[in-house]
């Protein structure tokens, strides 16, 4: 069994009309030559033909809305680029918007096997604290000018399991939104508060 996709279109602003050298395809949103978007002079022209036709319209005259993220439907899907430092993009998900593609990264990353603390992709080790993403990247190589989480002040963090990080390059990556909770529940407490500003 073939299925046959055809481009979506909007076909509520388009009308048919018959005329002498054929049917016309008319935008009733548009004026002038910008609304006759097709001359069909063959009656037995395919369905995908006229979709196609009414699809470039669209994309040329109406800017289609982007498609939204499927899981939040909240934001627009995200197909990159990768952003680099400091902080650097998940991998772009299809379907998904930059924050959903970011929390499904965290999610995997959390479930990845054969690791004794949660780590990024990049084996930075990761906390979960009050409902918010923290990451303790390492330092940056010596003598390079590079950008520190918090201002470089000094964390420790205490994973329930009893092992504990301390370092000088923790980023904050934000609230974990609500939906993102169950799977990425609280694994850490600070073993000290940040100093005051
Ligand atoms: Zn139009
Ligand atoms: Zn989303």
């Amino acid at each position: 069994m073939t299925t046959i996709t055809t481009p979506a279109v909007d076909a509520d602003r388009y009308a048919l009309s018959v005329g002498n050298s054929g049917i016309w395809i008319v935008c009733q949103e548009c004026s002038g030559d910008d609304q006759i978007v097709g001359v069909l002079s063959d009656h037995r022209v395919r369905h995908t033909a006229v979709q196609a036709l009414m699809a470039e319209h669209d994309t040329d005259h109406h800017h289609p809305a982007e498609p939204q993220c499927i899981i939040c439907a909240a934001e627009p899907v995200w197909n990159g680029p990768p952003i680099t430092a400091p902080i650097s993009a998940p991998p772009p998900v299809e379907g998904l918007c930059i924050g959903c593609a970011f929390w499904v990264t965290a999610v995997k990353s959390r479930f990845a096997p054969g690791r004794l603390l949660d780590r990024t992709a990049t084996g930075a080790p990761v906390a979960r604290i009050d409902g918010r993403l923290y990451t303790m990247e390492p330092d940056p190589p010596r003598g390079t000018v590079a950008m520190r989480g918090h201002g470089g002040k000094t964390f420790t963090i205490r994973y329930f399991t009893g092992k504990a990080v301390t370092g000088s390059n923790l980023w904050d990556c934000g609230e974990i939104p609500a939906r993102w909770r169950p799977l990425l529940p609280d694994n850490a407490v600070f073993g000290r508060e940040p100093d005051p500003q």
